[in-house]
């Protein structure tokens, strides 16, 4: 999501008459985006903040900002931390750095612009994209998890409204656009709240008729859109008609990034997750019934407060049942003002690095299954180019998101979609033959 309105914030800065600069070194002007979901994030980010600030000996008239959570949450302490910073502003107003940019310019010094954290200008604004791209669809985050600071920092939940979404896209697509990935912190919600997001009721008999599956069926009839991804989903969201979607629109790639967090019920609660192992579980299985070969990947918090050896392997047990194909380990950080930060972080550096590796392991030895099932079967690739390894061969990625490696076929173009017939596979990637082009 960084990635995306950094991205944003580039388009607009062009748009203002900036040129992108060769490397950091040789740049007028540096902004630090910024992440607050665990502290080593933001430990980061002020050394890296320190450094470009000194920079500004050699390089006199350098502009340092930092835009995202971190400025959100503490743009005074980070005044106070960083000597020559120059401005800060807040996670949803950072469509006003060029702005900004010029009164620094013009001669203001410390400028923090917080802007409103219910606000709705969505970073819309894209740089030359190459086949893929991002596109944000929700803003902030209603569910309060007891852990995670993201509603603190990037306020209430605000869905886009469709249309809005589907001329983005429509755009982008004309661009040369193939592929696009849905952004939101619980994307699944989409629509869900607020203001309907659609102008009119869904059609009598309609296959879909809930409002992020419509969005994906409106999608998915933009002509040259071959791919639509998305992230992150709630095991809440994976209702019949979202199995329907993944199994009936051919765009829509068969690959759901569901974070679990836990595999125990206690610390899901106290999490205030609002499901269940069993309904996780259950919410995977209506999309597995539905498209056989979909890949399922999650997060996991290691050392939760009060996370016992019992908690913890009721976490291994899920991960099992769940068969991932890739998992996101995160040792638990208290983050100031959540709830969970009241509660003593009990489980000691040394025992979550022991289960973070534990799950690692796990997830290597789930990985390795994995990979190795498609040998002989027939896979579907967006061609991305040249493979960086061996220039001779290209590669790509599959529905599942696992990378693809092949001899080019005659003819072959950057965002053509290419069957392979797979030959061999390592727990990274697939080798296939391209078939009948
Ligand atoms: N909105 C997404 C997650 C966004 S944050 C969702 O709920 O699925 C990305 C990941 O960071 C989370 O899934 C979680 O695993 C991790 N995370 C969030 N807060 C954390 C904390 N305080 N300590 C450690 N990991 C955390
Ligand atoms: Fe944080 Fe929970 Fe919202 Fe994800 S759903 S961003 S973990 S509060």
């Amino acid at each position: 999501m960084n990635v995306r309105d950094s991205e944003a914030v580039a388009a607009e800065l062009a748009a203002a008459g900036h040129v992108q600069a060769d490397d950091e070194e040789s740049a007028d002007l540096v902004v630090v985006n910024t992440c607050s979901v665990r502290e080593k994030a933001e430990d980061k980010a002020v050394g890296k903040l320190g450094l470009l600030c000194k920079s500004k000996r050699e390089r006199p008239g350098r502009i340092v900002g930092v835009m995202g959570c971190m400025a959100q949450r503490m743009a005074e302490e980070l005044f106070n931390r960083v000597k020559g910073l120059d401005f800060a502003v807040g996670s949803r107003a950072a469509l006003k750095i060029p702005e900004i940019v010029a009164r620094i310019e013009a001669g203001s010094t410390r400028i923090w612009f917080p802007g409103e954290l219910d606000g709705i200008d969505v970073p819309n604004g894209h740089t030359a994209p190459g086949i893929s791209a991002f596109v944000t669809i929700l803003l902030g985050c209603n569910r309060h998890c007891s852990y995670c600071i993201v509603p603190d920092v990037r306020g209430p939940e605000y869905s886009r409204p469709a249309r809005e979404v589907v001329e983005e896209v429509r755009n982008l697509v004309k661009g040369g656009v193939r592929e696009v990935t849905l952004l939101g912190q619980s994307v699944l919600r989409y629509g869900r709240q607020g203001k309907p997001v659609w102008d009119e009721e869904p059609a009598p008999g309609a296959k879909f008729t809930e409002p992020f599956p419509r969005l994906l069926e409106a999608l998915s009839q933009i002509e040259g859109l071959r791919r639509i991804r998305f992230t992150s989903g709630h095991p809440s969201g994976c209702t019949e008609e979202l199995a329907r979607a993944f199994r009936d629109l051919a765009p829509v790639c068969p690959h759901l990034h569901l974070p679990v967090q836990s595999g125990s019920d206690r610390i899901l609660r106290e999490m205030r997750r609002g499901y269940t192992s069993g309904e996780y579980l259950e919410a995977i299985g209506r999309l597995r019934e539905a498209v056989p070969d979909i890949a399922i990947t999650t997060d996991i918090i290691v050392g939760y407060p009060g996370e016992t050896e019992e908690d913890f392997e009721a976490t291994r047990a899920l991960m099992r049942a769940a068969r991932y194909d890739n998992s996101f380990i995160f040792k638990y950080s208290p983050r100031p003002g959540t709830p969970a930060a009241l509660l003593p972080d009990d489980v000691s550096p040394e025992e979550k690095d022991r289960r973070n590796k534990v799950l690692l392991a796990d997830q290597d030895d789930l990985g390795v299954g994995n990979n190795s099932e498609w040998v002989g079967r027939e896979v579907e690739v967006l061609a991305e180019g040249p493979s960086l390894r061996n220039k001779a061969r290209w590669s790509g990625r599959t529905g599942q998101n696992k990378i693809a490696v092949f001899e080019p076929p005659q003819g072959i173009a950057v965002g053509d979609l290419v069957r392979l017939r797979v030959t061999r596979a390592n727990p990274q990637t697939i080798f296939g033959d391209a078939m009948g082009q």
